[in-house]
C-alpha cells in the first residue's frame, strides 16, 4: 500500500520530546511535567487537545509524564502550540536533562522530610532540556524510603533527617523503637540508645516519643551521582550532603557543568565515572561549589 505524501517540518525532530514511532510515518510526543504534577484544568484540557488532534490514547511514562502516541508529524505544529498554551509543553528524551521526577514529599506524604515537588520545579526551571553528551535524569525522594528510586538516576536527591536523643528522663518504654525498621534504636539498661551506623536518617522515630525526648536535626539533602536504570541498573554513588535547596541547585549545577565539559558521548555516565578516581571527582565538585 502506498503511503500518503505529507509535508513534515524536520526541524521538529531535532527536539527530544518528539520520538519516531515503530511505524516511522508517525511519532510519539512526550510532555514536560516536572514532578508529574498537573492541575485538574490542565488534565481536562489535555484530553480535549488529544481528542482534537486525533490522539486515541495517552500513555503515562515511568518518568512521571505523559506521551501522545501515533501522532501525524505533518500536524505537529498546532498540537505543540496547544500543549504549550496548556502549560504542558514538549518534553525531552535525548542526551539532555529530561523530566525531573519527585515524590509528593512534605506537601502530602506523612513521611516527607523535604519539599521534593518544589525542588523538582526549581531544578526543572534551571536545567530542563540542557543538551549534554549523555542523558541526565534527576529524581528526588523526600525521605530514605526512596519511592522515586532516586539512586537509580544519574543525579539522585534524598531528604534525610538525623534524630538526636535529647537529655531527659527516658522511661525506656520502647515506643520509639517500634518505628525503626533498621533496629538502629533500642532500649539498653532502661534507656534508649541510637546506633548511628545503622541509622538511615529517616526521622521516623522523632515524633512518637510521648515525652519528646527525640528531636530531629534540620532536614538535609543527600545527593548521589551515576545511578542508572535500564539494561544494566546501577545504584548511584554518594556524593555530598547539603543543607538547603539553594545548595542542592549549586551542586546540580556543578554536576551538569562537569558532564557538559568532561563527559563524552556513547558511554553512560556511570561507566564514565568508573574510569575516574571517584574521590577526585567528588573533590572537583566540592571545589567548584566552594569556588
Ligand atoms: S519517599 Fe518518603 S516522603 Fe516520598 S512518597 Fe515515599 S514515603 Fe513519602
Ligand atoms: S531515623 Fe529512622 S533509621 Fe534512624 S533511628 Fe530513627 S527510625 Fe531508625
Ligand atoms: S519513646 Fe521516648 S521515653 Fe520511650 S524509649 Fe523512646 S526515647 Fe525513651
Amino acid at each position: 500500500m502506498s503511503r500518503p505524501i505529507r509535508t513534515v517540518n524536520q526541524d521538529l525532530f531535532t527536539r527530544g520530546g518528539i520520538i519516531t514511532e515503530r511505524d516511522p510515518d508517525f511519532c510519539i510526543v512526550r510532555l514536560r511535567m516536572p514532578a508529574g504534577m498537573i492541575t485538574p484544568a490542565q488534565i481536562t484540557r489535555l484530553g480535549e487537545i488529544a481528542a482534537r488532534h486525533g490522539v486515541e490514547n495517552i500513555h503515562l511514562t515511568t518518568r512521571q509524564t505523559m506521551e501522545f502516541p501515533h501522532v501525524d508529524p505533518s500536524k505537529l505544529e498546532p498540537l505543540l502550540a496547544d500543549l504549550e498554551e496548556n502549560g504542558t509543553p514538549l518534553g525531552a528524551e535525548r542526551e539532555e536533562v529530561v523530566n525531573v521526577t519527585a515524590c509528593l514529599g512534605t506537601r502530602h506524604c506523612k513521611f516527607g522530610i523535604i519539599d521534593s515537588v518544589g525542588l523538582a520545579e526549581e531544578i526543572d526551571k534551571k536545567f530542563f532540556g540542557k543538551e549534554l553528551p549523555v542523558k541526565a535524569r534527576i529524581a528526588i525522594s523526600s525521605c530514605p524510603n526512596g519511592c522515586e528510586s532516586e539512586r537509580l538516576n544519574e543525579i539522585g536527591i534524598t531528604g534525610i533527617q538525623k534524630p538526636v536523643r535529647d537529655p531527659g528522663l527516658c522511661t525506656g518504654c520502647g515506643t520509639c523503637t517500634h518505628y525503626c525498621r533498621e533496629k538502629a534504636i533500642e532500649v539498653q539498661d532502661g534507656v534508649v540508645v541510637l546506633h548511628a551506623a545503622k541509622c538511615m536518617e529517616c526521622g521516623f522515630c522523632i515524633m512518637p516519643c510521648p515525652f519528646h525526648l527525640i528531636s530531629g536535626n534540620p532536614p538535609e539533602y543527600r545527593i548521589t551521582v551515576g545511578g542508572h536504570r535500564g539494561r544494566h541498573p546501577l545504584i548511584g554513588r554518594y556524593l555530598i550532603t547539603v543543607k538547603s535547596p539553594e545548595e542542592v541547585l549549586r551542586v546540580v549545577d556543578k554536576i551538569i557543568y562537569w558532564i557538559y565539559r568532561q563527559a563524552s558521548t556513547g558511554l553512560m555516565l556511570p561507566e564514565q565515572l568508573d574510569e575516574l578516581d571517584f574521590d577526585e571527582f567528588r573533590q572537583s565538585i566540592v571545589t567548584m561549589i566552594e569556588g
